[in-house]
């Protein structure tokens, strides 16, 4: 009580006293201003009045221009389309905006404090965890995509990118909702994937195909070839060779497309070997002589004597390049002449030769509009080509792609109304073998060697074929060329292992594809037979699966035949392994 008084009378004279002083001053004042000193006293207040006035505009409209920017921040910060969200260490939410609660599904309220990995799937919240430790620990900007487990019908995919604040224990998140990408994406992929297997199937079912249809025809091709070398008259001589030419033809139409679906499929690969380049010019330049013969055009073989006659390369595709090429070339010449130059551009490389291969023909020409066109698949240089020339239009696609798999490329110069040039480069690794090792030893493949050597001495021969056409062609062939040899046969794997071991053939022809045992097991069991060590198992392949070659020598063949069977084939292979000949080969 005392206490308030003396604090009351305090205030009292410190108020008097301050009174007093005013006084002293209004006086001491007055006494000395004198009338113009009091005018421009006046004049300055005013001016500092006014001075003050403007400041204090300035400070309200600094004020005003403050809150209006922290509206458009909290606009901002609200209604940007991104999540933002500010977490701490453990991933507390501090601040969170609009979008950041919409799309957590949650009031801005209720997530405060909350953790944000609560609402992230289970099998994503090991990737926030590391995603949030390292923007503690590392500082630096870090993203990652995670699920969240917010709605009931579907998850939601975001992405989160984040940074340290300012303030170190706390980070800054950028939350983007990617879902409909990523459906899009995964619908992307579902779609590859059933394209895929659609594109499989679609080739399975092409080999298959091929393979039945091929059968019957190789019957046609056969038996009629084997007419046509009997006692006809003219006209069915005519209708025997149009039904064989048919033949051959369809069968060249149904190898483009299986070619095609294969590399489409990216299922061709090449098969590389010893390959003879002499040798497999002049196969090709032989396979046309005839029908530019009848044509009345030269057909001429160009190779440089200075390349390397043995090089690595699939002996198979290259052949297959190059008869494509002649065969247009022959189609499309009506006069003239067609050549294939096959030369070498010197290199110092020691690993390869880089071999040049033209066909140049006299024909009808491409237009330049079309020396596009030409390569891309079933287009021909117009729809009249077609009517008039026939083909499927994939020969040149089916080339060029063949020659990408061997790192090349077709290329075309043409002049309409003068003749074309289809011309390549392929660089080949070298070969081992010098030419002159290769002509001593006789493997350069030629037919006419065989026909000096010793009679073949067969009594046995063991077909194992489930086809019955292709049996009839195989027997019919045999008995041409060893009319008294006997000729077994099995209808599939296990009937070839009771005959083989029941019969004690001299040489197994064996086909592949067969029902309940195939051809490879079918062989590799006989192998292991007492006494089959030897014997020697000829394979007779459609040679359309890749590695199929491969396999017949893995089992322990010792050879292989193309089908359809010609008679060529069949007697270089019978002499090959003849029974008298391999016993030498043992001996030696
Ligand atoms: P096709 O099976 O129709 O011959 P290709 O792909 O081999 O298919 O050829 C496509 C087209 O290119 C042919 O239809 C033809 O119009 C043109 N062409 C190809 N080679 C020649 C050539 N040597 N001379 C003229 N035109 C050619």
């Amino acid at each position: 009580m005392k206490n308030s008084e003396d604090k009351l009378k305090a205030a009292r004279l410190l108020r008097e006293k301050a009174e007093e002083r005013l006084k002293e001053k209004a006086l001491g004042m007055t006494l000395n201003i004198t009338e113009v000193r009091a005018v421009k006293l006046i004049h300055e207040l005013q001016v500092h009045q006014i001075e003050l006035e403007m400041q204090n505009e300035e400070l309200l409209s600094a004020m005003e221009q403050k809150e209006m920017a922290t509206e458009k921040y909290i606009e901002l910060f609200d209604f940007l389309p991104s999540a933002y969200f500010n977490l701490t260490k453990e991933g507390n939410v501090i601040a969170v905006n609009l979008s950041g609660s919409q799309l957590l599904g949650k009031q801005r309220i209720k997530l405060i404090n909350s953790r944000l990995g609560f609402f992230i799937s289970d099998e994503t919240k090991p990737v926030f965890n590391i995603f949030l430790n390292k923007i503690f620990k590392d500082r630096v900007k870090e993203s990652c995509e995670v699920v969240l487990n917010v709605k009931d019908t579907r998850p939601t995919y975001v992405l989160l990118t984040g940074i340290i604040s300012e303030d170190p224990k706390e980070c800054h998140i950028i939350m983007v909702d990617f879902t409909e990408r990523k459906l899009i994406e995964m619908e992307l992929i579902k779609a590859k994937e059933q394209a895929m297997a659609a594109s499989k199937a679609k080739t399975d079912f092409l080999a298959n195909m091929s393979h039945e249809i091929r059968t019957p025809l190789n019957g046609i091709i056969g038996f009629t070839g084997l007419l046509m070398g009997s006692n006809l008259d003219k006209s069915q001589e005519e209708y025997m060779s149009t039904i064989n030419e048919s033949a051959n033809t369809l069968i060249h139409i149904v190898n483009e497309v299986l070619d095609f679906s294969k590399i489409e499929a990216g299922k061709l690969e090449l098969e590389i070997s010893e390959t003879d380049l002499f040798e497999l010019s002049n196969q090709v330049i032989d396979l046309f002589k005839y029908q530019t013969l009848e044509k009345k055009i030269d057909l001429i073989l160009n190779i440089d004597p200075q390349i390397p006659q043995f090089v690595q390369a699939d002996v198979t595709r290259l052949k297959q390049v190059l008869v494509n090429l002649i065969s247009n070339a022959v189609k499309f010449t009506y006069s003239g002449t067609i050549t294939l130059d096959v030369t070498e551009t010197p290199t110092s490389n020691k690993y390869y030769s880089t071999i040049n291969f033209s066909v140049r023909d006299t024909g009808i020409g491409i237009e330049e509009a079309n020396n596009e066109k030409i390569f891309k698949s079933f287009m021909q240089c117009d729809s009249s080509t077609c009517r008039q020339f026939g083909g499927t239009g994939l020969g040149l696609t089916i080339s060029n792609q063949l020659l990408d798999l061997m790192g090349s490329k077709l290329n075309v110069e043409s002049k309409f109304g003068e003749g074309s040039n289809f011309f390549f480069t392929v660089q080949f690794k070298k070969s081992n073998q010098s030419a002159t090792k290769a002509s001593e030893n006789g493997s350069s493949g030629n037919n006419d060697s065989w026909s000096t050597l010793s009679p073949l001495n067969y009594n046995k021969i063991l077909v194992v074929e489930d086809n019955k056409i292709n049996m009839f062609l195989a027997k019919t062939l045999l008995k041409r060329i060893i009319p008294n040899c006997d000729i077994i046969e099995a209808v599939d794997g296990n009937d070839g292992i009771e005959k083989y071991t029941k019969e004690q053939p001299d040489i197994v022809l064996m086909d592949i594809q067969m029902p309940n045992k195939n051809g490879y097991d079918a062989a590799s069991d006989i192998r292991k037979l007492k006494g089959a060590e030897k014997i020697p198992i000829i394979a007779m392949t459609a040679g359309i699966l890749t590695g199929e070659k491969e396999k017949c020598f893995e089992v322990g063949m010792d050879d292989y035949m193309p089908k359809p069977i010609i008679i060529a084939d069949l007697v270089r292979i019978l002499h090959k392994w003849n029974k008298k000949q391999v016993e030498t080969k043992h001996l030696l």
